[in-house]
């Protein structure tokens, strides 16, 4: 991908372990190298298109001064959050914070730390079976949109279906979403537990009946065996309610763990049920 490379943007900051360093303050150096589509601008001339550099350097000169952090690992990842936030068009950054005059008593050049941030694409599953199921679903939807780590969301049609795993309970309402987040994994799953206990879920029987259930289905290129989080998502394959709406939203998404697309395994899954019937 295109990108706009800053280097060593120097800014006096308070930054440290030692009071003296919040006190009296220290020269940081800040490189940033900002992933983002340069052709819309380069072939207009059209600043708009781009992301102004002088802004950016403008943000991290002020971020840095008007907060403080013990460690440079905090004020990096906080930084970049900030940037990529208020700097839509940035997909991703690498970023570099240094501390050439760090308190160490022995001689040295610099220390630094690097970091690399970005949107992530993930897809979702969500189901309902109790209650008002379509209310939970949006209540959902408007909690995950509200979130501002959560941006470009879409939601598949909802479909009816009836219950998988052989326990007796009402249909479910399901379907998928397709969102990017700046949430880690596991942070995007005790996200999605959050919502599934305010909409006072309780977990007693495994694929009980439930007033709302997230699932990450994938997450850009993770992949885990986890128990506590296991993406792909191990059992899509065997599941319409999942693969139908998803292949609504991306049905040429390849499952790394299988090599299968989206619209593959609903095909195969399909086929299987055929011959069932
Ligand atoms: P299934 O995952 O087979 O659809 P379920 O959704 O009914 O079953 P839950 O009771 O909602 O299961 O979740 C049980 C545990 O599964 C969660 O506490 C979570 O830690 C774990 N888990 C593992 N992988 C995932 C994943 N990809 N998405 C959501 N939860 C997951
Ligand atoms: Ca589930
Ligand atoms: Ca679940």
């Amino acid at each position: 991908m295109d990108s706009i490379k800053i280097e060593d943007l120097e800014v006096y900051a308070g930054h440290g372990v030692f009071p003296e360093e919040t006190s009296n303050g220290q020269m940081f150096l800040v490189s940033a190298e900002l992933y983002t589509d340069l052709h819309p601008a380069g072939k207009s001339d059209e600043l708009t298109l781009s992301t102004h550099y002088g802004e950016v350097c403008r943000l991290m000169n002020n971020f840095l001064r008007q907060n403080t952090f013990q460690l440079i690992e905090a004020a990096a990842e906080q930084l970049a959050r900030e940037v990529l936030l208020k700097f839509p068009l940035i997909q991703k950054l690498v970023l570099e914070l240094k501390k050439p005059h760090a308190p160490i008593g022995l001689p040295f050049s610099c220390v630094s730390v690097k970091i690399e941030r970005g949107w992530k694409k993930a897809y979702l599953g969500i189901g309902s079976n109790m209650g008002d199921r379509k209310a939970y679903i949006e209540e959902a939807l408007k909690r995950l949109k509200a979130n501002e780590e959560i941006r470009k969301m879409r939601c598949s049609q909802l479909i009816w279906t009836k219950p998988y795993g052989g326990v007796e309970q009402e249909d479910f309402l399901n379907g998928a979403i397709e969102l990017e987040t700046l949430l880690t994994p596991y942070e995007l799953l005790e996200f999605l537990h959050e919502l599934e206990r305010k909409a006072g879920r309780e977990r007693k029987i495994h694929w009980g009946p439930r007033t709302l259930d997230l699932d990450i289905l994938f997450y850009e290129d993770f992949v885990s065996d986890d128990p506590k989080l296991t993406v792909p998502h191990p059992d899509m394959e065997n599941r319409l309610f999942v693969l139908e709406p998803l292949s609504e939203l991306c049905p040429y998404y390849v499952n790394q763990i299988s090599g299968k697309s989206v619209t593959r395994m609903l095909r195969k899954l399909q086929e299987q049920e055929d011959r069932d019937v």
